[in-house]
């Protein structure tokens, strides 16, 4: 009995001293591997799955990862190419796309794919800080203006700053532009008023 009590003691013993020096020799091993460090690599890099060992850590914002070109981060609205269609304010399932419209009097010309444009658009404000990244609004766009950019790192401490403002009229120039609108409305209201008193008095 009390030799396979101690029989039992020196295999414990021994089971316990080899998981000990497997322990040590894991961290020993991690501690040399983490003198060298992986280099911050595009995933497009065919070498970014090679460096499998060492610290992969970035000194953050002193380093950083490229971002693909493709990335879908920070929203841009070349306002140039927009024409104010509200598609992407609608299908915003965060309301985070407010956007105001003004009816053209004049030609305002067509966007670079050749859509002809006939809106301005006094306020075309995206509140990033509501913005949940889906891409949902640059699907629908129809003349691809509103994309998605691979800038990631724009925190601010106003959370107002959030609001991204893309229209291109300033607030006097959109108060023309409004006003603008409404005097060719009354004018066409007069003088369509005006043709229908004038055919009311020729009618026998
Ligand atoms: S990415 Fe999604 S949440 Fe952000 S503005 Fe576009 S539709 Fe709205
Ligand atoms: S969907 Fe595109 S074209 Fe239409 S309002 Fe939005 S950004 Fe402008």
């Amino acid at each position: 009995m009390g030799k396979e009590t101690g029989s039992l003691q020196r295999r414990g013993f021994w089971r316990n001293a080899q998981s000990l020096w497997q322990g040590m020799a894991l961290t020993f091993r991690h501690m040399l591997q983490a003198r060298r460090r992986r280099a911050p690599l595009d995933i497009a890099d065919p070498n970014y799955f090679a460096h499998q060992t060492g610290l992969v850590t970035l000194k953050y914002p002193y380093e950083t990862l490229p971002v693909p070109e493709n990335g879908r981060y920070r929203l841009h609205n070349e306002i140039d190419d927009c024409i104010v269609c509200d598609l992407c304010a609608k299908i915003c399932p965060v309301d985070c796309i407010t956007i105001e419209s003004v009816k053209a009097t004049e030609d305002i010309g067509e966007t670079s794919d050749g859509t002809k444009k006939r809106l301005f658009a006094p306020m075309f404000d995206i509140d990033l800080a509501k913005c949940c990244y889906c891409g949902l609004c640059t699907t629908v766009c129809p003349t691809d203006c509103l994309t998605m950019t691979k800038v990631y790192d724009f925190p601010e401490v106003d959370i107002k700053n959030m609001i991204y403002h893309f229209t291109d009229l300033s607030p006097e120039q959109a108060e023309e532009k409004k006003r603008l609108w409404a005097d060719q409305q009354e004018a066409v209201a007069k003088a369509k008023a005006e043709a229908l008193k004038a055919g009311q008095q020729k009618k026998p």
